[in-house]
């Protein structure tokens, strides 16, 4: 498997956006007959590598289609890279990528001239397209197969030929969804590589969607995560952490309930989980003050857990709004 081509240099490149926000959405909602996909979205969203995260039928492919213009929104406003898409088609494509979901590919055309053709059709002349289609397919680490009819691809080699489609036109900014479905381990983590490459080497924001929290951790530095149609979270993954850095999650090995009760009688704040967890906000990273109240109350042993890996309770939070 050929790594991404590009070295990693020594600081990331400057954003190829003029503007502060390579995404900017106010109430953006969608309604497909009595299904609310999306739901009064707002967000700014500065360059780099953003993570949309959440289950699937979220609404994470509509939050797309809308900000792209490929789905009229019911409501709100969209703008990427500081201009309305719905305004200014044309101008926009040129400097925005897309590789959705589902197969693109045009049916009877090699790899190469299926590029080739989406160049052409972002605005490049022929013969620049088609040198820019050999580096890119270099890029993705497509050899000879690129001379070859995409009907007869791999799950593996179509995930390339879609991400290649997708850059071939050099754009400032690409819309990934779900980039590394159907892939075994070694293809995954070379679109993952490349993926994380892209805003780091080559200055090209990304928005990747994923159902995968995994993914989105190994290449983001950024994270929306939707549930039912909604933004739950938006935040520097960093960031994300460190604001639920102080929680703390207990398991009582019983007596739960007398458990909630001597933690709400010490002032706390108990959530509890679906998994029978009580979760707390603590004042500070040391679990002390659990251990004495235990003791001070005669409480059942209990696994203490805490600063629980907040992205991956914030997803799960995501799949239970989904289904509440
Ligand atoms: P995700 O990308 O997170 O998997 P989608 O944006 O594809 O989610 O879908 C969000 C919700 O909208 C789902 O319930 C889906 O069934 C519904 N939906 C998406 N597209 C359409 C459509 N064209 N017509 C009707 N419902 C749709």
């Amino acid at each position: 498997m050929n790594a991404p081509a590009t070295a990693a240099p020594l600081v990331p490149p400057a954003p190829r956006s003029a503007g502060n926000f390579v995404i900017e959405a106010h109430g953006l909602t969608k309604v497909y007959g009595a299904q609310r996909a999306l739901s009064n979205v707002s967000v700014q969203v500065p360059p780099g590598t953003i993570g949309l995260l959440g289950p699937n039928g979220a609404g994470k492919s509509t939050f797309i289609k809308c900000l792209l213009n490929l789905e009229t929104p019911t409501a709100g406003t969209a703008q990427v890279l500081g201009v309305d898409i719905r305004a200014r088609n044309r101008a926009s494509r040129e400097k925005v990528g897309y590789s959705p979901e589902q197969d693109c590919h045009i049916a009877g055309m090699a790899g190469c001239e299926y590029v080739t053709y989406c160049g052409q059709l972002a605005g490049m002349p022929f013969r620049k397209a088609r040198q820019r289609t050999h580096e890119i397919l270099d890029l993705v680490g497509m050899g000879q197969e690129r001379y070859r009819l995409v009907d007869t691809y791999s799950t593996g080699m179509k995930q390339r030929v879609k991400l290649a489609q997708a850059l071939v036109h050099d754009p400032e900014i690409v819309f990934l969804d779900e980039p590394t479905n159907g892939l075994d381990p070694s293809g995954r983590e070379h679109i993952l590589q490349l993926v994380g490459s892209l805003w780091r080497d080559l200055g090209i924001s990304v928005v990747m969607c994923s159902h995968l929290l995994r993914d989105i951790e190994r290449v983001c530095d950024r994270v929306m995560i939707i549930g039912h149609g909604r933004l739950l979270e938006h935040d520097s993954i960093v960031g994300l952490k460190s604001r639920h850095r102080r929680i703390v999650e207990i398991a009582p090995a019983g007596e739960t309930e007398r458990f909630q009760a001597a933690l709400t009688g010490a002032g706390r704040t108990v959530v509890k989980l679906s998994n029978g967890k009580l979760r707390v906000e603590s004042a500070s990273d040391s679990i002390e003050w659990v251990l004495e109240l235990m003791r001070d109350q005669h409480l059942p042993p209990a696994e203490i857990v805490a600063n629980p890996d907040a992205l991956h309770e914030l997803f799960i939070q995501s799949i239970a709004a989904d289904h509440g």
